[in-house]
Formats: structure tokens, C-alpha cells, sequence
């Protein structure tokens, strides 16, 4: 087959309430899958997950960059792309692109927690994107964990079908090891570094739970395959390989959702968990090919191939100190390669693609292309937005489906302190704006004040914080405000058609613009187009 290289992929997300442990999850995933020197590096040099200095200090995550990492499984070496999706409820919007651009997901909960408000929020957007999901039980080791929390948690406040492919062997400061259900074998580890790890026969105390458990196991199994469950009502017992082919099929359907455990900070199951994203979460060919709307309003679907017509979607737009802006995308089909050129359809232009990166936990990799199925960071693209899409050069226009962007919710007024910061000031809002859909800015049109919007008071001080580290911007700022609709759309409306400049093939989509006057290059917000993102004015005509 022709694209076989994409069975060996796996584009993943990390999900997680905040402090659930993501950060501590991802960082020893990079670390056994080889391309980090010592545990707790990962946040050292260029290419790491948490970019940005406040980050670390704040000790969140609000990027979404994707790393490329290998995990070799019976034999087989595979490319598994962490996209790094944040836990705070203010950078929701950074869940959503993650969202679209990823195929499965690992929930990340707090044992000792169960399922937190913001893990519901999380697990809902997973279920809108229609993604796949393991659930990895972290902090077994804490003070008042409990996997049957965890589980009933899933059962009871997500709604979702839990299939526990796991148990642990204690809880708490007794947690020792992990039960592997599936295959009944155990793995008791020696020290909390990770280094001595023994697999041995299940303990004669835990025997009896576990075999009620696989029973439960086998069932969920069945309902979901049709061989299993012929097995199963004829009193026969599964393959370990059956009840594996079962599972996955389960999962990347989302009927069920595998449940394991361990503790990240104490090294225990993560390379347990490596195996189960390899053995549960979809390829890049086990996914609804991703559809476009042509410029007659009719659909077409881009299957995983990379010979098929070239369809990527910028998701995030990163400024980077060493190599300016960087843009994240995912090839879903075709190949994009380096010094060619590409469409934007959803800006009307024309962009070349300068050099393509792979992003290691502690390197990056020049490449020459990325091919279907693969994600990357481009070089050079000057106007791609997040959520915009890319084609060939001389395709024919079509618009991927995009990434939702919400209202935001939190207004402020915001002044520089000096005239000299003035200038600097639109600058900076403007370059902040253009990386963040939900980051706005505006001008009362009664007193020309600047105000800025988002997702919540963390989310403007953190972009507060950027003007002043990134642009040297010293600013005061209002007490914030509620952002009501009425107060954005108070500013006049404007209707028009989005009209692309390249290509001369006319107008695209009827759109309505809010929020004028903008300062320049911040962009128009569309109310009712087929394409979503932000639009510059020039590509607007007015209503005929
Ligand atoms: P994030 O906010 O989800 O990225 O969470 P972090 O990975 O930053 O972890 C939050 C806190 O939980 C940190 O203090 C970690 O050291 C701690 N933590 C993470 N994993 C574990 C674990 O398995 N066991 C225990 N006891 N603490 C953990």
C-alpha cells in the first residue's frame, strides 16, 4: 500500500485539568521515547513544549506546538506527534486548534481528584471533535488516590463508557506497580526513577479482582466486535490479540474509552501508556479524511494520502527568537515541500514556504518536506492565520473545515505610559492579535481609547505581560469588563463579501464584519461566513 508509512503514526494530544500532571506526563514521554538527555531537561533550550519564559513561571502551558517523538512497539518503530494542548480554562481556544489537528488524546486525570470541572470541559471538546481517547490514571502515588474514583468518575460525570485495561498494584505511598489486564502480566517498579522495572506473574492477592475485571474487560470487547462476541457467547476465551483489535476498534469508534494508570512524577507506567497509544489510538489513515468547501459551496474530502492534491491547516502561529514566525501546520493530504508555493485560500494570497522543522523535545530537524499524516512548523509563510488552510499552488479553491473561535468574554482599556510606547503599543497588540483568534483589539469609538479583549483576566494579563517582554511595551491598563456581545457589536457593521485577491476568481462567502474601526492588521471578525478566521480589510468589498 502505498501509504503503509502512515499505520506507523500516531498524532496525539495530552489533555488535562490543569496541575492533573500533563506538563510532568509529556516531559517523561519525551524523555522514553529517547530524545531528551535527563527527566526535568525537556524545559531547557529552544525546542521544548513550554515555550515561553512566563510559562514556566506561571507554570502553565499555553502553546500548542507539536513535538515529534518514536516509540518502538513489537518491533516496529513509530512516529508519535505530541501537540500540546493546554489545561487552563482561559486558552480553551488553544484546546479547539488542538482539537482539529490531532487524532486521538490522552486524558490525563488526578487520582486522587477524579474527573475536575476543567477535564469535563476538555473531554466535551474531544467529543465535538469526534477524537479518540486512552485515559491515563496519574498520581496513583498520592495521598488519597484511587483508580475506582477515577473510573467511576468517567462513568458518572463524562458519561462515557470506561474500559479499564489496567489495575494498580496499591495506592498511595503502597502504589508498587502496574496489572496489565490484557496480557495478565505485572510490572512491579524497584525505584521511582523508571530504571527497574520487573514483569512477573499477577500476585495471588490481586488475582481474583483482576479476573472479574478482564471478565467486565472481554464484555466491553464484544459489544464492540462482532468475532469477540460470537467467542464470548460461545463460552471461548479471546486472543490477547483479538481482545487488543477489539479495543482499538472501540476506541477510535469512541464508544470506549481504555483506562490506565500510574504516576508520571514517579516514572511508573508511561512507557506502559507509549504502548497503549500505539495499540489503541488511531493512525492517520483510521480517521474521517478531513472535508473542504469548494468554491461553489460543494464538499470535498482529503483522504490521508501523500500523493493526493496538497490540504494543510495552520493551527498555531508562534514568533520565535532564533528564526522569526513560525507556523504550525498539519499536512492532511499531498506533500508540502520546502521553497515551494502554496494558496491560502482563506486569505487570497499566494505565500512561499520557506523551510520546513520537525520539532524534536531538544532539537529541531531541517526537512525537505512533510508529507500527509505528518505535522511540522513552516519558515516563511507571512499572512497564514491560525485555522487557515493551504493548497497546491494551482488548485482549485477549497476551504478546510476550521477551527472555532469563541466570543471573548473579558474587555480592558489599555494605554501606554510614554508617547514612545504608543507606536510600539499597535505594533505589538497587532502581532499578538494575529497569533491569537481570541485575543481582539479595538478603539472606542466615543473615546478613542484602545481596548483589548479575551478569553479572561489571566489571558490578557499573560498577552500584557508579552507586549512589555516581547515589544517592550509599558502599558497601564482599566479594570476589566465584562465583554458583552452589545458592546463589541455596538461598533458599526459593516457587510461585504470576502473577496481573495489571488487567482481572479471573484468573490468567496458572504461575511459581516464587526468591531469597526480596527487599528490595521488586526483583522475582522466573520459572523456568518463558510470560512472562519479573521480577514483583513483589504480583502473585503462592500455589499452590492
Ligand atoms: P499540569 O498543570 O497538568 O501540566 O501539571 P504538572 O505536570 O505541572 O504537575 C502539577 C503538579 O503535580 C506538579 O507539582 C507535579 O510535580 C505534580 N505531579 C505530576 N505528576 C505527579 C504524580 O504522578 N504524582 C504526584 N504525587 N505528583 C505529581
Amino acid at each position: 500500500m502505498a501509504n503503509e508509512y502512515l499505520n506507523r503514526f500516531r498524532n496525539i494530544g495530552i489533555a488535562a485539568h490543569i496541575d492533573a500532571g500533563k506538563t510532568t506526563t509529556t516531559e517523561r514521554i519525551l524523555y522514553y521515547t529517547g530524545r531528551t538527555h535527563n527527566i526535568g531537561e525537556v524545559h531547557e533550550g529552544a525546542a521544548t513544549m513550554d515555550w515561553m519564559a512566563q510559562e514556566r513561571e506561571r507554570g502553565i502551558t499555553i502553546t500548542a506546538a507539536a513535538t515529534t517523538a518514536h516509540w518502538v512497539r513489537h518491533g516496529t518503530d513509530y512516529t508519535v506527534n505530541i501537540i500540546d494542548t493546554p489545561g487552563h480554562v482561559d486558552f480553551t481556544i488553544e484546546v479547539e486548534r488542538s482539537m482539529r489537528v490531532l487524532d486521538g488524546a490522552v486524558a490525563v486525570f488526578d487520582s486522587s481528584q477524579g474527573v475536575e470541572p476543567q477535564s469535563e470541559t476538555v473531554w466535551r471538546q474531544a467529543d465535538r471533535y469526534g477524537v479518540p481517547r486512552i485515559a491515563f490514571a496519574n498520581k496513583m502515588d498520592k495521598t488519597g488516590a484511587s483508580f475506582e474514583l477515577v473510573i467511576n468518575d468517567i462513568k458518572e460525570r463524562l458519561g462515557a463508557i470506561p474500559a479499564p485495561v489496567q489495575y494498580p498494584m496499591g495506592e498511595e505511598s503502597d502504589f508498587k506497580g502496574i496489572i496489565d489486564i490484557v496480557r495478565m502480566r505485572a510490572y512491579t517498579y524497584t525505584n521511582d526513577l523508571g530504571t527497574d522495572i520487573q514483569e512477573h506473574d499477577i500476585p495471588e492477592q490481586f488475582m481474583d479482582k483482576v479476573q472479574e475485571m478482564r471478565a467486565q474487560l472481554i464484555e466491553a470487547a464484544a459489544e464492540v466486535d462482532e468475532e469477540v462476541m460470537m467467542m464470548y457467547l460461545e463460552g471461548e476465551e479471546p486472543s490477547v490479540e483479538q481482545i487488543v483489535a477489539a479495543l482499538r476498534k472501540g476506541t477510535i469508534a469512541q464508544k470506549i474509552f481504555p483506562v490506565l494508570c500510574g504516576s508520571a512524577l514517579k516514572n511508573k507506567g508511561v512507557q506502559l501508556l507509549l504502548d497503549a497509544v500505539i495499540d489503541y489510538l488511531p493512525s492517520p489513515l483510521e480517521v474521517p479524511a478531513i472535508k473542504g468547501t469548494t468554491e461553489e459551496g460543494g464538499s470535498k474530502e482529503f483522504p490521508a494520502d501523500d500523493a493526493g492534491d496538497l490540504a494543510a491547516l495552520a493551527f498555531k502561529i508562534m514568533s520565535d527568537p532564533y528564526v522569526g514566525r513560525l507556523t504550525f501546520v498539519r499536512i492532511y493530504s499531498g506533500t508540502m515541500k520546502s521553497g515551494s508555493y502554496v494558496q491560502n485560500t482563506t486569505k487570497g494570497k499566494r505565500e512561499r514556504v520557506g523551510r520546513l522543522l520537525k520539532m524534536h523535545a531538544n532539537q529541531r530537524e531541517e526537512v525537505q518536506e512533510l508529507k500527509a499524516g505528518e505535522l511540522g512548523a513552516v519558515i516563511g509563510l507571512k499572512d497564514a492565520g491560525t485555522g487557515n488552510t493551504l493548497i497546491g499552488e494551482d488548485d482549485e479553491f477549497v476551504a478546510l473545515e476550521s477551527i472555532e473561535v469563541p466570543e471573548p468574554v473579558i474587555t480592558l482599556a489599555i494605554e501606554p505610559k510614554t508617547k514612545a510606547d504608543q507606536e510600539r503599543m499597535g505594533i505589538g497588540l497587532s502581532k499578538l492579535a494575529e497569533e491569537d483568534p481570541t485575543f481582539r483589539v479595538a478603539t472606542d469609538p466615543e473615546s478613542g481609547q484602545t481596548t483589548i479583549a479575551g478569553m479572561g483576566e489571566l489571558h490578557l494579563e499573560i498577552l500584557v505581560d508579552r507586549l512589555k517582554r516581547e515589544h517592550k511595551v509599558e502599558a497601564n491598563v482599566g479594570a476589566p469588563q465584562v465583554a458583552y456581545r452589545e458592546t463589541i457589536t455596538k461598533h458599526v457593521e459593516v457587510e461585504g463579501k470576502f473577496v481573495r485577491q489571488s487567482g481572479g476568481r471573484g468573490q468567496y462567502g458572504h461575511v459581516k464584519i464587526k468591531a469597526e474601526p480596527l487599528p490595521p492588521g488586526t483583522g475582522f471578525q466573520f459572523e456568518n461566513a463558510v470560512v472562519g478566521g479573521t480577514v483583513p480589510k483589504e480583502y473585503i468589498a462592500p455589499a452590492q
